[in-house]
């Protein structure tokens, strides 16, 4: 059986916390940071009891809201940074309602004008619970662990279960589109505020860059903003509208 206490190596940095200028991580860089094995009573909780969690908390499974989107929890296959499979059963994408109504509106626009093309989603949620074991686990003063993981006590807005991270499938083909890095890239490729920098360095092309574009415009029509450093991820409010409106999820 799956133990919980593993998501807490595979959700590391992904997407962590405000990026100022983040620094790009090797994999030994960052399995060197995480120290000592997690030992609490979470540890038992497997990805089953996981989802009805999540269900009681309020959230919704996408695939249920949002006709034809494509889900592919990275961090329930091993393909993924850590290459191991840490999420276990869960193998579905929970959302606050609010922001699956979104992404439902993205997933509409994107078909309307690419019927070929379908949403396809890497992780939604993320309990805050899994990001305090990651910080408990974090071999730093706590000082700069911000650095690498969003705080607990703060919460980042995957933590609040309003945050996406996701590129767009092609269906003929059930292959994503190139967006010139895999998700989890840390490192300026993947930087969306680096892109005349990196097309400038030829470290990706233009083709990559307008597969972004088709991302970005049906998420931004549909209210979601992204961030600088990472083309996968959206959030659907803001810090503060999360913190407004929504309790962080255990
Ligand atoms: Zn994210």
């Amino acid at each position: 059986m799956k133990k919980f206490a593993y998501l807490s190596l595979g959700l590391a940095l992904a997407c962590s916390s405000p990026k100022s200028d983040q620094q790009s991580f090797s994999a030994a860089q960052r399995d060197s940071l995480f120290q000592g094995e997690a030992s609490s009573e979470e540890e038992d909780l497997t990805g089953t009891d996981l989802e009805k969690s999540l269900q009681d908390q309020g959230l919704v499974d996408i695939v249920q809201e949002i006709p034809g989107i494509q889900v592919e929890l990275k961090y329930s296959t091993e393909d993924n940074f850590f290459k191991q499979d840490v999420y276990g059963d869960l193998t579905r994408c929970y959302l606050q309602p609010l922001a699956a109504e979104m992404l439902a509106n993205a997933q509409k626009a994107l078909q309307e004008e690419y019927p070929n093309l379908s949403l396809l989603v890497y992780d939604g949620v993320r309990p805050i619970r899994v990001q305090q074991i990651l910080w408990d686990g974090l071999d730093k003063p706590d000082s700069i662990k911000p650095l690498y993981v969003s705080d607990p006590k703060i919460g980042g807005l995957h933590n609040f279960g309003v945050a996406v991270d996701l590129t767009i499938l092609d269906l003929k083909t059930r292959k994503p589109l190139d967006m010139g890095t895999p998700f989890d890239y840390f490192g300026y490729p993947a930087y969306p505020d680096r892109e005349l920098q990196m097309l400038a360095e030829k470290k990706i092309t233009k083709a990559q860059v307008a597969n972004r574009e088709i991302l970005r415009k049906v998420m931004k029509g549909a209210g979601f903003t992204g961030i600088g450093s990472e083309w996968w991820h959206f959030n659907a409010f803001s810090r503060k509208e999360a913190g407004d409106k929504f309790p962080l999820i255990q």
